[in-house]
């Protein structure tokens, strides 16, 4: 049986950050991959979508340009040769950010992995025994217990993959999705930006109404809706049948009940942690109703020699399922398991996040629910993106900015963006966030003008002033 100082379950880009930490340490340490390594944000997530969606925008942006004097022009569309750059961009990715990093300290043993007791896993017909363990296998989508679902083909967000039967190499000329949180609304938007009837089925009665400001989802679907995609919302999917090589799905709202068709079916119904299918009970490692594995602050599980983190973790201790809070942690885990240096706790007071749709949806911190739910009296404001002088000159007036601020103290506490490069800017306000900044630090820090930053300078401002009478660039 072979010994490793660490032994980590999945290959993700928490396993990899986790795995160089422990090179850095000089530890033995050995990762397991049932599907491709490198996990989902290479090969079926962040990369791949994140290509395709800018095929998708240039594509758009050439059919309908926003200055008169710009003819639209018809790119011709060839979705197999974009599938395939796309399966270029991963291999390239892959093999230059993950492959090449495995060698004799850095290990990896191919197949399903499960535990066969708190020190000892299977993988591929080895037994392999880790001094300490991280548990770091990601999540996979939710299967909603729809009627008929186990007997029509659909796809999940796995279509995204390359290399793998699941990948999507025909564009569908049209596609239901069920599910209207962010996969949903990034792939629907690409999908009716290459040309497919795009029908969005969501349970609740607007879209992104759990964890964003109340301004955000109503704003994102108009503008998608102004592109084409129909949105059925407060829809619950009773049932969901073959029609030809197509699919029927019958839905019921407050209207009644209603049959929705498409060629495709795409089930993006959310994600839940991949907990369930490596005997955690043999190693007495606890885990919550929806599968999120129990972590302290140090990523620690009830078990002292096993560790878990990424996405596998849920939301526990404030966590998010997203790349950059899996590889920051999956550090600062390898560090805890195998470090004298002393432990290090993880903090997720501030992460910010990005909704990849044409414009953007970036937030951080907390909306203005949650700061009075946590006891702040606030104060916020909503302001319309035409009201920064980049939207205007550029022509592109799409969204809104909100702050919230501790109307004590004028710290800020949240704010969140729909416009252009909102994810971008963002970063200025967790920065901020970061070092409790303030209202008056936005105002005082001087912006590069014309840009969408500003925005966040004009809304502070407008906790003072009225920012409708503002000229260019004053305070
Ligand atoms: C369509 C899509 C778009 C996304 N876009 C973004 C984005 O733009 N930005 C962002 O930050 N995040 C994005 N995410 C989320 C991001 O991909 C994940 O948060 C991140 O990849 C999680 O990393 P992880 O290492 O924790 O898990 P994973 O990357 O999922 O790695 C876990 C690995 O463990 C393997 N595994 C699981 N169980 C076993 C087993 N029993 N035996 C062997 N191997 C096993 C899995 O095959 C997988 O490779 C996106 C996700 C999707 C699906």
């Amino acid at each position: 049986m072979d010994r490793f100082d660490l032994v980590i379950l999945g290959s993700g880009s928490t396993a990899f950050a986790a795995a160089l930490r422990a090179e850095e340490l000089g530890k033995t340490v050995v990762m397991t991959e049932e599907r491709m390594i490198g996990g989902t944000c290479v090969n079926r997530g962040c990369l791949p979508s994140k290509n395709l969606i800018e095929a998708a925008r240039l594509l758009h942006d050439a059919q309908h340009p926003r200055y008169p004097g710009l003819s639209p022009a018809q790119p011709k569309l060839d979705f197999a040769r974009l599938v395939a750059q796309k399966d270029e961009v991963i291999h390239d990715y892959r093999r230059n950010r993950y492959e090449s990093l495995i060698g004799d300290s850095i290990r990896v043993e191919n197949g399903h992995v499960r535990f066969l007791d708190p020190h000892t896993v299977e993988v591929g017909g080895k037994r392999i025994e880790g001094e300490k363990i991280l548990v770091a296998t990601g999540a996979r989508p939710v299967m909603p217990p729809t009627d008929g679902l186990a007997e029509v083909p659909y796809l999940t967000s796995d279509l995204l993959t390359s290399d793998e039967p699941l990948e999507l190499a025909e564009l569908p000329p049209s596609l239901l999705i069920v599910g209207g949180g962010y996969i949903a609304l990034e792939l629907g938007q690409m999908f009716r930006r290459f040309g497919s009837e795009v029908t969005v089925l969501e349970r609740s009665e607007e879209i992104l109404s759990r964890g964003y400001e109340p301004e955000v989802g109503p704003t994102v679907r108009v503008i998608l809706e102004d592109e084409g995609v129909r949105f059925v919302r407060g829809a619950t999917v009773r049932s969901v049948r073959r029609n030809g090589s197509g699919v029927v799905a019958t839905v019921e709202t407050s209207k009644g009940v209603e049959e929705h068709r498409a060629a495709r079916l795409l089930v993006a119904t959310g994600r839940r942690p991949n907990s369930d299918q490596i005997e955690l009970e043999k190693a007495g490692v606890s885990v919550a109703d929806n599968g999120q594995i129990r972590v302290d602050r140090y990523l620690r599980t009830n078990v002292p020699h096993i560790f878990a983190a990424g996405d596998v973790i849920g939301s526990e201790t404030a966590s998010q399922m997203a790349t950059p809070v899996g590889s920051h942690d999956g550090g600062i885990a390898a560090h805890n398991a195998l470090s004298n240096e002393g432990l290090r706790a993880v903090d997720h007071r501030v992460v910010p996040r990005t909704i990849f749709t044409d414009p953007q949806v970036a937030v951080v911190g907390l909306t203005e629910e949650e700061a009075v739910a946590a006891g702040y009296s606030c104060w916020c404001n909503t302001l319309p993106m035409s009201l920064v002088p980049r939207a205007g000159a550029i022509r592109d007036t799409r969204g809104i900015v909100k702050m919230v601020a501790d109307a004590k103290t004028d710290e800020v506490l949240g704010v969140s963006m729909v416009a252009p490069n909102a994810g971008e800017v963002i970063h200025e306000a967790a920065m901020a966030l970061r070092f409790r900044a303030r209202l008056q630090d936005f105002i005082d820090q001087l912006h590069v003008y014309p840009t969408m930053a500003e925005a966040l300078k004009i809304v502070a401002i407008s906790r003072f002033k009225d920012p409708y009478k503002l000229s260019c660039c004053a305070e």
